[in-house]
């Protein structure tokens, strides 16, 4: 399992931890302060992020997950000192609406498994957050400061985290290039273009998202808003419109 993991440096203490053996090539962030780590998503749970984490920290780590999806908590149950938004407590905690059975295809669809994983001992992680999450909140992790941002519209509680002092923006699943999906019933389109709203107004230097391509610029944040501006003028702003096309990245409605 020794290739699983990539790991790319930022910053002295800035990590991007990355799963590229899965179609969805997903990536986590370890930001060090002084006082904590803090662990932005914790991967797909189908090999042992704790291991490489404890290589990049020797400080106590908080996991934060951007959502509530298979896919962004999959490590969760090596940091039981974990936050969550208070949108999405119910998923943590016997609500999430798909089966055991539908997560577990996701998992292994498109995935070069690791030698001995037996998909059939796969679980979606349940539990407590030790704290719960608001908008604007900020998390300081001992001269680093992390503002949650509430960014709804590919989930409830989706959020971005936004490090002023860096211009760092991590972007979870609401921008990154490649097909963004908000046509599950619990999506809301509309949330997704207020959200977009909201994160192009920053002043973002540096864009990190939760899946595909790391070549991403700030400047996707106003193209993807101006397009799904542009969707709502034409009516397509809603569930069942169908997949819309914008060269590098594309949204299913
Ligand atoms: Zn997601
Ligand atoms: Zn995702």
């Amino acid at each position: 399992m020794d290739d699983w993991f990539t790991i790319d440096e930022v910053d002295k203490g800035t990590y991007i931890i990355s799963e590229y053996r899965h179609w969805e090539e997903s990536h986590c962030y370890l930001l060090n302060g002084s006082e904590y780590s803090l662990l932005i998503d914790t991967g797909l749970g189908i090999c042992n992020i704790y291991d490489q984490v404890e290589k990049l920290t020797d400080k106590p780590v908080i996991a934060i997950a951007t959502h509530i999806h298979w896919d962004h908590i999959g490590g969760h149950k090596f940091f039981p000192n974990f936050y969550a938004h208070k949108n999405e407590l119910n998923w943590l905690s016997g609500e999430f609406p798909l089966t055991i059975e539908q997560i577990r295809d996701m998992v292994v669809d498109r995935c070069d498994l690791p030698a001995g994983f037996d998909v059939k001992n796969y679980e979606f992680f349940q539990g407590k957050p030790t704290k719960v999450l608001q908008n604007n909140e900020i998390i300081n992790i001992g001269g680093r400061f992390v503002q949650i941002v509430h960014t709804p519209g590919h989930s409830p509680g989706h959020m971005c985290f936004w490090e002023k002092e860096n211009g760092y923006l991590f972007t979870g699943d609401l921008v990154y290039k490649d097909t963004l999906f908000a046509y599950f019933p619990s999506t809301d389109p509309e949330a997704y273009l207020s959200s977009l709203e909201q994160v192009s107004m920053l002043p973002v230097k540096r864009v990190f998202p939760a899946h595909h391509t790391l070549n991403i610029q700030p400047e996707i944040l106003v193209r993807m808003r101006d397009a799904f501006r542009q969707l709502k003028v034409n009516g397509n702003l809603h569930h069942g419109s169908g997949a819309f096309e914008f060269g590098d990245w594309a949204v299913w409605l």
